[in-house]
């Protein structure tokens, strides 16, 4: 993702990453292209999953963040606004 943080924003992670060095267009492929090799530098990350979250809490639309792509990550925000809206319904119905 070759972090390019928001200032206001929690990113002490990035000094962590294994990316750090790594050229950011490898991040942002174009489309069709293959994220394989950016995932390949995600796997063992220690700070993916706040990479994950960082770009899933900003609404990141573009890149890989988190070793997930764009489609990963829509898939992700959908499947949470599901258990939210689950966990409303329930907390209604009690
Ligand atoms: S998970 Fe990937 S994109 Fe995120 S900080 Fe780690 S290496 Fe960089």
């Amino acid at each position: 993702m070759g972090i390019i943080a928001k200032p206001d924003l929690d990113t002490d992670w990035k000094d962590s990453s294994n990316c750090l060095g790594v050229d950011p267009d490898l991040f942002f492929p174009e489309r069709g292209a293959s994220t394989r090799e950016a995932k390949e530098v995600c796997r063992g990350c220690i700070v993916q999953e706040d990479c994950l979250e960082y770009a899933l809490a900003n609404g990141e639309k573009f890149g890989i963040w988190g070793g997930m792509s764009e489609r990963e990550r829509r898939r992700i925000r959908r499947q949470r606004a599901l258990e939210r809206q689950a966990a409303a319904r329930t907390a209604e119905a009690v």
